[in-house]
């Protein structure tokens, strides 16, 4: 599996960090994970194609992680030159249709492409072409989930927003690759809902994944080194997540 990491960063506007994004490859399946505001024109920067993405899993409805859904359906619906000729699923979790139905009350057909399917994960794992996805609730809002794919005898899981978590560890134990949220610096900035770096190197630690890419980081975490905090504090290979960062898992 490929992973292109579309955007490290948050809610907050920084030169370095886009809103959230990452885009996984698997031989005949784009899994497209949040799409946050600028996500779309990555897709694009980074030569993927964004007619061709298959399914968008949302962790959940943040604006930081679902901010480009509005401008991604826009642009596939009037997409020009060129058609996007296979199905689009989109999936998020509990209240997902009832976002995406209020947004469809604002702008209509305008983002009612065709081929377009919108569900609710309903929980359990489900088998696509050549993937397997398992969602798992998260404690960060009511709609938040923390994804694994399976594909190709490799395994990723991506946390999205989370605090401390031990169905995540349950669900990150020993994959090839753990993309975890690290929104606070340090423990004073420690807040309901997401992560510390010392609650990462617990969670790391408990689960053994054998690669990390630390992502989700406020503008904060890079003046306090809170990657090389976890990378020192672990066993597995811990990476920095950075906007346009291509992975091979
Ligand atoms: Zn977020
Ligand atoms: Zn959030």
């Amino acid at each position: 599996m490929k992973l292109t990491i579309l955007g490290s960063g948050t809610c907050i506007p920084n030169p370095k960090r886009g809103s959230s994004g990452y885009v996984l490859e698997t031989p005949s399946s784009k899994i497209l994970l949040d799409c946050g505001s600028g996500t779309t024109w990555k897709l694009e920067k980074m030569g993927i194609n964004y007619l061709e993405i298959d399914h968008i899993f949302f962790s959940h409805l943040h604006p930081d992680h679902t901010g480009d859904l509005v401008p991604f359906l826009f642009a596939t619906k009037y997409s020009h030159n060129r058609e996007r000729e296979k199905p689009l699923f989109i999936w998020g979790g509990k209240g997902f249709n009832k976002f995406f139905n209020t947004l469809k009350k604002a702008y209509g057909s305008w983002i009612a492409p065709e081929h377009l399917n919108v569900d609710e994960i309903k929980g359990g794992s489900d088998t696509f072409d050549d993937f397997k996805i398992l969602a798992v609730k998260t404690p960060h809002i009511e709609s938040s989930l923390a994804y694994k794919i399976e594909s190709e005898g490799k395994s990723i899981v991506y946390s999205g927003d989370t605090d401390y978590s031990e169905s995540l560890i349950e669900l990150s134990t020993n994959v090839d690759l753990l993309i975890i949220e690290c929104a606070l610096a340090n423990e004073s900035y420690k807040m309901r809902g997401h992560l510390t770096p010392n609650e990462v190197i617990k969670t790391i630690n408990a689960a053994k994944p054998k690669k990390v890419v630390v992502t989700h980081l406020y503008t904060e975490c890079d003046g306090e080194n809170v990657v090389e905090t976890i990378r020192s504090n672990v066993d597995a290979q811990v990476v920095e997540a950075q906007d346009l960062l291509e992975l091979i898992i």
